[in-house]
């Protein structure tokens, strides 16, 4: 069942990270997939593509950065044990 709700969105532009809320969208009740209609999209892709220069941000936020770098355990390899 699709219900109407506002909602917000991340999109990363190379490396820079923009938040877009307020965003007007159908949204689908079992698998919480966001719908937009044509003129939300086209909007949302003219502020995309120009980074969002024409906007005027309505607020920052800092957005704590993570890292999975020497988080993962690693798993002895025994084929490489066996040329050293
Ligand atoms: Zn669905």
């Amino acid at each position: 069942m699709m219900h109407s709700a506002s909602v917000r969105t991340a999109i990363w532009r190379d490396e820079s990270l923009f938040l877009v809320e307020d965003i007007p969208a159908q949204v689908c009740g079992s698998c919480m997939e966001q719908y937009y209609d044509e003129e939300t999209t086209e909007t949302l892709r003219r502020l995309t593509e120009e980074c969002f220069a024409s906007l005027e941000p309505k607020r920052k936020i800092v957005v704590p950065v993570f890292s999975l770098e020497g988080q993962i355990p690693r798993r002895e390899c025994p084929e490489e044990d066996e040329e050293a």
